[in-house]
C-alpha cells in the first residue's frame, strides 16, 4: 500500500520520463503500443486467471476482458500517427493547431472491472504522449501490477506507466492533490467522484469522471418479448450486477407486464451461478462480505417476485433477485438507488411519454436499453432518454470504437471512441505571420 511519499516519488519519476516519451516519434510510439498489445495477447490466459482470482470474475468474462485490453491498446496504437492538428484560414499568415500532451496523468480505478477500466484510460493517455500513474482499487491490484510489468517487457521506458496500489484516501487523494499531476481520470462512485471533482477544481485540474448508474431497460408491448425477457438477466446480473451499466430498472408496458414477468422469472431461474473458474458459470460471487451485506440491505422479502439460485458455503454468494408488484418504501429505494448487485426492480408504464418520464426520473444517466419493433419510436425514445449510452433491441454499452460516458451525475467527459485522445491533450494554437 503506497503512502503519500511513495506517490510523490512516482510522480517525480513520471515527470522525469515525460520529455523523452513525448519526443518519441509517432510511428515508434505506435510500434511500442502494438508490441504491448501483442504481449497482452500472449499472456491473455494468465491475465484472465488473475482477474478470476482477484475479482471473482467468471472465466468467460475474464477472457473477454483480457481480449478487450489487447484490442484497446491496438486501437489507440493507431492514434499517434493520426493525432492531427488543423490549419485554419486567417488573414496575414498561417494558423495551425497542435494537440499537446498534458504531462503526468493519474488514473483511479474501481474494483468491478479492474483491467479494462484501467486500459480505457492508459491506452489513449500513452498514445497522446503522456506519462501515467494508475491507482488500482484496494481489493483488485493484481492485473494492474502485471500490466505495468508487461509494458516494460514491451519496451515502454521506465516511468512511462506506473502502478501505485494504495488506499483511496491516501494514495488516490495524493494523486488528486499533487500539483504535477495534470489530469485525473476517475471511475467509481458518484459520492467519491464529487469529492475528486471539487478537489481538482482548486487547481483547475482536468478530470474525466465515470460514475454510478441506475439504467432503465424499457420494454414496449410491440417488442420481441421473448428476446427482451431472455436477455434481461444478463443485462443486469452480468458480473453479479457489479456493473455501472447494469439495467437494474426494467420498465414494461402494462399490457405485457405480467407476460414479461413470467418469462423473466423463467430466464432468471436458468442463470448458472457458481465457481467463477468453471467456464459454465454465468455469474460468480460478490466482491466482499461487506458488499454482500450492503446489497442484502436493499432486499425486503415482501418485495421479492422471483429468485434464482446460488451456491451455499464459502463465497460471498447472492442469488439473482427480481423485485416487482410492490409500492413499498423499500421497493422505491431499490428502484432508485444504485445497488451494484444482482437485484432488478420491475415496474409497469402506460405509454411512451410515461416510459421516458420514469426512465429520466433519476440523478443518473449512464446507459439504457429500448425494446420495440417500431424504428421511429426507438429513435424518439433513444433521443429522449437522458443517458450517454443507449442500445435498441440489445444491451450493449461499451464498444471501444464508440464514445462512452454519462449524463447528469453519472459523469463528466467521455472515454473510448475516435475522440479519446482529445481528453488527454490540450489544443495549442500557433499563428505565423507571413508579412
Ligand atoms: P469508489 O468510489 O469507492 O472507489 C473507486 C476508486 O477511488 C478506488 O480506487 C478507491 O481507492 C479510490 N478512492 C476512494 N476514495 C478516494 C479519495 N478520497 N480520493 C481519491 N481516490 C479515492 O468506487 P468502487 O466501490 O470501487 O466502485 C463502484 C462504483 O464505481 C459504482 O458506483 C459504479 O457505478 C462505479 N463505476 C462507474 C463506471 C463508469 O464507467 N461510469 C464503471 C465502473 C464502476
Amino acid at each position: 500500500m503506497a503512502d503519500a511519499a511513495e506517490v510523490d516519488r512516482a510522480v517525480e519519476r513520471a515527470r522525469a520520463a515525460f520529455p523523452a516519451w513525448r519526443a518519441v516519434a509517432p510511428g515508434d510510439r505506435a510500434r511500442l503500443l502494438r508490441r504491448f498489445a501483442r504481449i497482452v495477447d500472449e499472456r491473455a490466459e494468465e491475465l484472465a486467471r488473475l482477474e478470476i482470482t482477484g475479482a471473482g470474475h467468471t472465466a468467460g468474462n475474464a477472457r473477454w476482458e483480457a481480449g478487450n485490453v489487447r484490442d484497446v491498446l491496438d486501437f489507440y496504437a493507431g492514434a499517434p500517427e493520426r493525432d492531427h492538428g488543423r490549419q485554419i484560414p486567417v488573414p496575414g499568415g498561417v494558423d495551425v493547431t497542435f494537440a499537446e500532451p498534458l504531462g503526468v496523468v493519474g488514473i483511479i480505478v474501481p474494483w468491478n472491472f479492474p483491467m479494462v477500466i484501467m486500459t480505457w484510460g492508459v491506452a489513449p493517455a500513452l498514445a497522446a504522449g503522456n506519462t501515467v500513474i494508475v491507482k488500482p482499487a484496494e481489493w483488485t491490484p493484481l492485473t494492474a501490477l502485471r500490466l505495468a510489468e508487461l509494458a516494460l517487457e514491451a519496451g515502454l521506458p521506465e516511468g512511462v506507466l506506473q502502478v501505485v496500489p494504495g488506499e483511496g484516501e491516501v494514495a488516490g487523494a495524493r494523486l488528486v492533490e499533487h500539483p504535477d499531476v495534470r489530469k485525473i481520470v476517475f471511475t467509481g462512485s458518484t459520492e467519491v467522484g464529487k469529492l475528486i471533482g471539487a478537489k481538482a477544481a482548486e487547481q483547475v485540474k482536468r478530470v474525466t469522471l465515470e460514475l454510478g448508474g441506475k439504467s432503465a431497460n424499457i420494454v414496449f408491448a410491440d417488442s420481441d418479448l421473448a428476446r427482451a425477457a431472455e436477455s434481461a438477466p444478463t443485462a443486469v446480473f452480468d458480473n453479479s450486477g457489479q456493473d455501472c451499466c447494469a439495467r437494474s430498472r426494467i420498465l414494461v408496458q402494462r399490457s405485457v407486464h405480467d407476460d414479461f414477468l413470467a418469462r423473466l422469472t423463467e430466464a432468471v431461474r436458468e442463470v448458472k451461478v457458481g465457481d467463477p473458474g468453471d467456464p459454465a458459470s454465468q455469474m460468480g460471487p460478490l466482491i466482499s462480505a461487506e458488499h454482500r451485506e450492503r446489497v442484502a440491505s436493499f432486499v425486503t422479502e415482501s418485495d421479492v417476485y422471483a429468485r434464482g439460485s446460488c451456491p451455499s458455503g464459502p463465497g460471498y454468494w447472492f442469488p439473482p433477485t427480481v423485485l416487482a408488484g410492490s409500492s413499498s418504501e423499500s421497493f422505491r429505494r431499490a428502484f432508485t438507488e444504485e445497488i451494484f448487485g444482482p437485484v432488478v426492480a420491475v415496474v409497469p408504464f402506460e405509454d411512451e411519454a410515461d416510459a421516458v418520464r420514469i426512465a429520466n426520473d433519476t440523478a443518473y444517466g449512464l446507459s439504457g436499453s429500448i425494446w420495440t419493433r417500431d424504428v421511429g419510436r426507438a429513435l424518439r425514445v433513444a433521443r429522449a432518454v437522458e443517458a450517454g449510452n443507449l442500445s435498441v433491441n440489445s444491451h450493449s454499452s461499451v464498444r471501444y470504437w464508440t464514445p462512452f460516458g454519462g449524463f447528469k451525475q453519472s459523469g463528466l467527459g467521455r472515454e473510448l471512441g475516435p475522440d479519446a485522445l482529445s481528453a488527454f491533450t490540450e489544443t495549442k494554437n500557433v499563428f505565423i505571420s507571413t508579412e
